[in-house]
């Protein structure tokens, strides 16, 4: 694996560009030259805003110049997932059946990175509609990870996560409904947040299984992805799942430190268990992060939450459920690319055929079966008691303890190819479902090597809007991964 030279992270950026000591022109053309001498074979962006770019960095400069503050992200070279809306600028979701789509508006999430001064250099490439765990279901070609090009950097939102490795953009952000940001990171060496479920609007995410969809940073760092995180979060009204209450900054606490927290290591996600295909590499570096919190002063045990084990299963009806209803939209008619039929059953036919991959065809097959009537009890309300049996088993953890600790992926980045059998490809997101079913943060900070010398990502859960403390242990952890 290449080692990658050190990255200016996004903290220093606008620390930098707001006591005028650089430019955001500087440091965008910076980022820019990277773009230029590496993306025409990592393939992270679908599309580079290299103009609008400047024309911001420039503005973000003006307003310096005349004192005023462009915010705590001022000239950071940011990039969005390509199923983020950007008003004006092409929205994909790497699907066929939008290419092309340039959407009227920007989502909350944008608009607050506008606000925040960060300068948006492009979108990302994804698995398609976030569909996957390798960004090989791309219809635009994959991603390939900048630390080993013969392997994949993750998915679904590979794109981003690569962005961020490769030093395209200081900070990226993905979409995380089974393990989308927290998995690619591990697989890049970054540091990924899903945030609680209701701190980021999912207003002008296109939505893939929305009970579960969450927007989060992917960073070089804990300082900057806890920095991403609150740009991004906060009440909007606009969705009607986000919370009200005011958030807990995190930032003020990324030094606290681990003495006397009670951090349980998930028995269930260790590899002995139920659960196979853990590499070894990777539950070594695991308990090596166990060690190095226990060695900070943290109350470090083992701990059962027994229901994890059956999170894929229930992940796989809910999320394929959810989604064959959200892309229903895509018609030729309300959105997608129309292919034109006899009448307006094969237009829509057509359209779909045309429009849609494999995957994402498979989802929406799924999910119609399991909501289907006969089915719908057997499949997606099982499915919703095992959710629910999840969120209970948690609860009882989190009595013992403040955090809990797992694997981010069974497995390092793999070569391409490699997983091509659907169910081989579902068993990535082992360990970061289960989050995303109890509605709860998590977070992947890159902790060691495994094989072949690519990073692993060791993964930090916490109680419902329990960031503050996600973070403190982040920080720890990335303190003693030298
Ligand atoms: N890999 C998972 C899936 O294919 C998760 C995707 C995601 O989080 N968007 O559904």
């Amino acid at each position: 694996m290449s080692k990658p030279a050190p990255k200016p992270t996004a903290t220093d950026i606008a620390a930098q560009v707001r006591s005028g000591e650089r430019t955001a022109v500087e440091v965008l053309e910076e980022h820019l030259a990277v773009v230029a001498d590496r993306e025409s074979e990592i393939h992270a962006f679908n599309v580079v805003i290299a103009d609008e770019a400047r024309e911001r960095a420039s503005a973000i400069d003006a307003q310096i110049a005349s004192g005023e503050d462009p915010g705590p992200l001022a000239g950071v070279p940011v990039a969005l997932k390509d199923n983020m809306c950007t008003t004006g600028i092409p929205t994909t979701c790497s699907s066929k059946i939008l290419d092309g789509w340039k959407p009227p508006y920007n989502g909350t999430a944008v608009d607050k990175l506008y606000e925040a001064g960060a300068v948006v250099v492009g979108k990302t490439n994804l698995d398609e509609f976030a569909m996957g765990s390798s960004t090989e279901n791309s219809a635009f070609g994959p991603t390939l990870n900048p630390l080993d090009t013969s392997c994949v950097p993750g998915g679904s939102s590979g794109g981003s996560a690569a962005a961020v490795a490769a030093g395209f953009a200081a900070l990226s952000f993905g979409s995380d409904t089974g393990g989308s940001i927290r998995q690619p990171a591990a697989l890049t060496g970054t540091v990924g947040l899903k945030p609680s479920y209701g701190t980021v609007s999912r207003y002008g995410l296109i939505a893939f299984a929305s009970s579960l969809d969450q927007i989060g940073p992917f960073a070089n760092t804990v300082a900057d992805a806890a920095a991403g995180f609150e740009a991004v979060a906060g009440h909007d009204p606009r969705d009607s799942t986000s919370i009200p209450e005011q958030l807990r900054p995190v930032t003020p606490h990324l030094s606290d430190g681990v003495d006397g927290m009670r951090i349980g290591v998930i028995t269930e996600l260790m590899g002995d268990g139920e659960l196979k295909g853990f590499e070894p590499e990777v539950i070594a570096q695991t308990r090596a992060a166990a060690d190095a919190l226990a060695a900070a002063g943290a109350k470090v045990s083992e701990v059962s939450v027994p229901s994890v084990v059956y999170g894929l299963t229930a992940y796989y009806l809910i999320a394929p459920s959810e989604a064959s209803s959200n892309l229903a939209r895509y018609d030729g008619v309300r959105y997608g690319n129309r292919v034109t039929g006899v009448n307006t059953a094969a237009m829509n036919t057509a359209t779909r055929t045309a429009g849609f991959g494999a995957e994402v065809k498979r989802r929406i097959m799924l999910g119609t079966y399991a909501l289907s009537a006969g089915y719908y009890d057997a499949f997606y309300g099982k499915a919703q008691r095992v959710r629910t049996l999840i969120i209970d088993d948690f609860a009882r953890a989190y009595e013992d303890f403040d955090v809990l600790l797992s694997p981010t992926s069974p497995c390092v980045a793999f070569p391409f190819g490699a997983k091509s059998d659907p169910m081989t490809m579902y068993l990535n997101d082992t360990c970061t479902i289960p989050s995303n079913l109890s509605g709860q943060p998590a977070i992947s900070v890159p902790f060691g090597t495994g094989d072949r010398g690519l990073p692993v990502g060791v993964q930090i859960l916490a109680p419902m809007l329990g960031e503050v403390e996600l973070f403190k242990v982040a920080a720890v952890l990335e303190g003693a991964n030298q």
